[in-house]
């Protein structure tokens, strides 16, 4: 372990918990160049790449903790020589204040702060505005340094809600975009069974490197929400150990015996205004099935009811603010 790097006895999660505004650059003895950029971001170059440039990120909201605990895992194996990285590597805790109180966000959802520059110069100064400006700009920097590589961005996140489908990709819409089969290999090595294909450009920050450096991007739904210390990281080995062996070797994931279930948006529910109504228990899962003739959500001058094939909620959320998305509504594909 690089003792010099951290306080004593710290690693870098407890590093980021308890550190504000450091930034410093440590070689090692077998080459591998570390730059610590900023609180929670740790840039690995080591001497010899695959051609490949990993954004690993985590924590984007603070309460996300089992992806954040996995990611200090990696980070401390890789210290310690028990992970050969073979790609470069920019490590992103996203956001250490709200780590730091175990809450999804202080002020605003900074996964939906990340937009090109002159859009983010219009919105409303926050915490979470400085921390996406940071970071954008740190994943400007490393991804336009490594233009030639294979540039993929790994954001990984954990639910409030149950889903039908314990881990799911989320793979943002970027325009002539495919997703690669060997992502979709890695992707199942984690336990992921489902990808979402998005229908238009999002505001999040896999969205931003795959719209503003063409990385190849996901967003992971990993599990569920649980305070720090209390994730049961056993039920996270295989994500754990799917990451570790891409780092080594970033062309060598041993596909498993199962085919990824594909599905795609077929329309946004939008909340319409104070009458809207949308039919979704308060534990209602993610994946949930509406079969043809089912209502979905209703107000004083319309309704949507499902029509042929069954239609399957996502991130159902009633009380979002008027006019904004109040759930997702997705079909398999076939
Ligand atoms: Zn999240």
């Amino acid at each position: 372990m690089n003792s010099n790097l951290f306080l004593p006895g710290h690693d870098f999660l407890a590093h980021t918990l308890v550190t504000d505004d450091c930034s410093f650059e440590v070689v090692q003895q077998d080459g591998m160049q570390i730059l610590f950029h900023a609180t929670g971001v740790l840039e690995f170059s080591p001497s010899h790449s695959a051609g490949h440039a990993l954004v690993l990120s985590a924590g984007v909201h603070g309460n996300e903790t089992a992806p954040i605990e996995i990611i200090n895992n990696l980070v401390t194996a890789i210290l310690a020589g028990h992970i050969q990285l073979q790609c470069s590597l920019l490590i992103i805790l996203g956001h250490p204040q709200a780590m730091r109180q175990e809450q999804r966000y202080i002020e605003t959802n900074l996964n939906r702060l990340f937009v090109e520059p002159l859009r983010r110069n219009t919105y409303k100064p926050s915490i979470e505005l400085s921390r996406a400006n940071l970071l954008c700009r740190l994943v400007d920097d490393f991804l336009m340094r490594h233009g030639q590589a294979e540039k993929l961005h790994l954001d990984l996140h954990t639910a409030i809600r149950r889903s039908r489908k314990e881990r799911f990709a989320i793979f943002p819409y970027v325009e002539n975009r495919a997703y690669l089969q060997q992502d979709i290999q890695l992707l199942l090595a984690m336990g992921i069974e489902a990808t979402l294909l998005m229908h238009k450009a999002g505001s999040t920050f896999s969205s931003y490197s795959g719209l503003q450096h063409g990385a190849r991007s996901y967003t992971l739904e990993l599990g569920r929400v649980r305070p720090f210390g209390q994730n049961d990281l056993t039920a996270y080995q295989n994500v754990y150990d799917a990451l570790a062996a891409w780092l080594c070797e970033p062309d060598s994931i041993v596909t498993p015996d199962r085919q990824m279930e594909f599905y795609s948006v077929r329309s946004e529910v939008i909340r319409t205004g104070e009458h809207f109504e949308l039919m979704v228990a308060a534990d209602q899962e993610n994946f949930s099935e509406y079969l043809s003739g089912e209502l979905v959500w209703r107000d004083h001058e319309q309704e949507y009811r499902v029509q042929g094939r069954p239609e399957l909620i996502v991130f159902p959320n009633p009380n979002v603010e008027f006019g904004h998305r109040a759930a997702l509504l997705v079909q398999k594909n076939d």
